[in-house]
């Protein structure tokens, strides 16, 4: 595999990508027959790995490290090593769909509460009439290995694996080489917007950077983890100091 630009944000090891070399790159990973594993860290990520080195070790191991969040590209600016751009995940998760539709392919959606993978598969195989959905499981289990045998039983050639940040990184990185499949894509909570439960922000303040403050008026509940982000870029202006 060709060796990718790397550039550290706060201890993650980020690929430098723009979202159509993203998706070229994850195109090449899905043609290749062994499992592989890709991240999607926001600012709320980089916090948690600071205090969890597995989790840390889990994002830095990935196949794509991909930058999700405006947080995590402001971070990177200020700390002198700036990236392209961001790759949201959700945006990457449909670049590989059209990917897996073209070469015809399997499907398993893993994650979000019962009934909403089932609705997400729906629409998807609806827009993706060459994408065969294999499976769902909703992420409310407590038998990690059950749910391990139900996928790879399976047969998937992409999954995704959408339980929230850190359990569904550690879930790909301990169990995903067992499915069988060539990619898993740690989503949090894309199988929402896919089933329509929940909508991305327009597409005017998707380019202000503003996707955050849209998600916060829909979801105020997500007040307390948001108030943590501006620590990200201090810290950043941290490490910018120190290197200066
Ligand atoms: N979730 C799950 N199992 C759990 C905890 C969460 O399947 O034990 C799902 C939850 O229903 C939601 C997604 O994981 O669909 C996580 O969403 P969150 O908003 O935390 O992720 P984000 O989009 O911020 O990465």
């Amino acid at each position: 595999m060709e060796v990718r630009l790397k550039k550290e944000i706060l201890g993650i090891q980020f690929d430098d990508l723009t979202r159509s070399e993203a998706a070229q790159a994850g195109a090449a990973l899905l043609d290749e027959d062994k499992f592989h594993y890709v991240v999607t860290p926001n600012p709320e990520f980089i916090l948690a790995a600071e205090r969890d080195s597995e989790f840390r070790q889990v994002l830095n191991g990935a196949d794509l490290v991909l930058a999700d969040g405006i947080g995590v590209v402001y971070s990177a600016k200020i700390q002198g090593t700036p990236l392209k751009g961001r790759v949201p995940g959700i945006e990457f998760a449909a670049d590989m769909l059209n990917c897996l539709n073209q070469r015809g392919g399997r499907l398993y959606l893993l994650g979000a509460k019962p009934g909403v993978a089932e609705e997400a598969g729906r629409n998807i195989v609806e827009q993706h009439p060459n994408i065969t959905l294999c499976g769902t499981q909703d992420g409310y289990f407590s038998d990690e290995e059950a749910v391990l045998l139900k996928v790879a039983a399976a047969h998937p050639d992409l999954l995704f694996v959408c339980l929230g940040a850190p359990k569904q990184e550690k879930w790909m990185a301990r169990w995903g080489r067992h499915t069988g499949a060539r990619m898993a894509i740690g989503l949090g909570g894309a199988l929402d917007v896919f089933a329509g439960k929940v909508a991305r922000a327009p597409e005017s303040w998707q380019k202000l950077g503003l996707e955050w403050a849209y998600r916060l008026t829909k979801e105020p509940q997500r007040a307390g983890r948001m108030a943590k982000l501006p620590l990200v870029l201090v810290k950043a202006a941290g490490t910018r100091l120190k290197k200066s």
